[in-house]
């Protein structure tokens, strides 16, 4: 007989991106719930992912990844923000950003440690805390701005936070933080041992020529943060399941020792062709650009119907306040529009802890023109 187990996560059960995916196929509704383009990358990532393999470099890499792609990710990082990490002891090549985020709290946290999440949330953050038996603190944030209130989060502070968990630019809510943001932050944590994880995977998706603040760019951020980025978000191609973290030398140490017994290294030939396409990759800015019209395309035309926009300064992600059109619950909408108009989002009351309903749902914008049409056409049967 099976011996039973104890769960360690007896709330958790499958992902909201799994079960509204789940539910798109079933229904053969167009999918804008999980996030994922569908779109065709560009041909010579295919092409030096294939090289990789017929070249023979098949084999396990060094722990912290392929010298070329951490050449590549720091010069990014120059470019993009001046600022400098070193290539041998604070690059660190992840598979995915998801399990940079798992391996940081494996390394940070034990039982009794406290750490602040921001909710509306992505899913990873607390399940991985509480496997290692730490506290979650939230602060709970609102539409239509979802704007953090810095005396509120002060107030979640003790003497047993070890770590804040920052996501920026912020998913679902597409939000971002202003420089007046960053610098509650830098009085926040002065005088402090706190940790900073910063998830910034939608780094080069800003908008309306906003500027991504990266905790890179501020000293008294970078000296104690862990920056995670993500190539599925960069390059299109999240099955690859590739992303990067950053820390300073004494922070990716401890990190690294976790890390080694996580995955001991990523993928060998991702990292191959990832690394020869950024050596040839100097511009990053066309990807905002790209989902700029894809958001302005999708804003306009959902305009018609009645939803409400809120504001998208970021992401892949489009929400909408649908309390104009229906009185149902956030998630049973959802299930409805599947059903009943074909189209998939995710409920934002799956980014809270207590399923807190404001009747906002999201929708992934990162389509190709024919799935962001048939999308609509669906969608504007709910014209009022
Ligand atoms: N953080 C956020 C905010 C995300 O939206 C995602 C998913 N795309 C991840 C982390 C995970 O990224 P990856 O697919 O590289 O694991
Ligand atoms: N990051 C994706 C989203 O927010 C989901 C990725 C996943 O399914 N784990 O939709």
């Amino acid at each position: 007989m099976t011996p039973k187990i104890k769960s360690k996560l007896p709330k958790v059960g499958v992902s909201i991106f799994t079960e509204m995916s789940a539910l798109a196929a079933k229904e053969n509704a167009v999918n804008l719930s999980q996030g994922f383009p569908d779109f065709p990358i560009d041909p010579k990532l295919t092409q030096y992912l294939e090289e990789a393999s017929a070249k023979g470099f098949n084999q396990y890499l060094p722990m912290a990844g392929f010298i070329d792609l951490r050449e590549a990710i720091a010069k990014k990082i120059i470019d993009a923000h001046d600022s400098e990490y070193d290539i041998d002891t604070e690059i660190t090549v992840t598979s995915g950003a998801t399990q940079a985020i798992f391996t940081t709290i494996a390394t940070l946290i034990s039982p009794g440690d406290e750490v602040i999440i921001i909710e509306p949330a992505y899913d990873c953050y607390e399940p991985a805390i509480e496997l290692f038996g730490g506290i979650v603190k939230r602060l709970s944030l609102h539409k239509p701005d979802y704007k953090i209130d810095w005396q509120q989060l002060k107030n979640l502070i003790s003497s047993k936070t070890k770590l804040m968990i920052f996501n920026n630019p912020n998913n679902p809510s597409g939000q971002i933080l202003r420089e007046t943001d960053i610098q509650e932050l830098i009085k926040l944590i002065k005088d402090t041992n706190i940790i900073l994880l910063s998830d910034e995977v939608y780094e080069n998706i800003t908008f309306d020529n906003q500027q991504h603040l990266s905790f890179v760019r501020y000293p008294e951020l970078k000296e104690r943060s862990f920056v995670i980025a993500s190539f599925g978000k960069l390059l299109h191609i999240t099955g690859w399941k590739l992303g990067y973290i950053l820390a300073p030398k004494n922070l990716m140490t401890e990190y690294n020792k976790a890390h080694q017994f996580n995955v001991f290294c990523a993928n060998a030939p991702a990292q191959y062709a990832v690394a020869k396409y950024m050596k040839q990759t100097t511009d990053y800015t066309e990807i905002a650009t790209m989902y700029q019209s894809k958001r302005d395309y999708f804003r306009k035309a959902i305009s018609e119907t009645g939803f409400k926009l809120l504001n998208c300064e970021s992401t892949y992600f489009q929400s909408v306040d649908f309390s104009a059109i229906s009185d149902l619950g956030d998630k049973e909408f959802c299930y409805n529009l599947t059903q009943n108009y074909n189209v998939a989002g995710i409920p934002f009351s799956a980014f809270y802890h207590n399923f807190i309903d404001e009747k906002v749902i999201r929708f992934c914008f990162a389509k190709k023109q024919e799935t962001l049409d048939q999308a609509i056409e669906n969608l504007l049967k709910l014209k009022i």
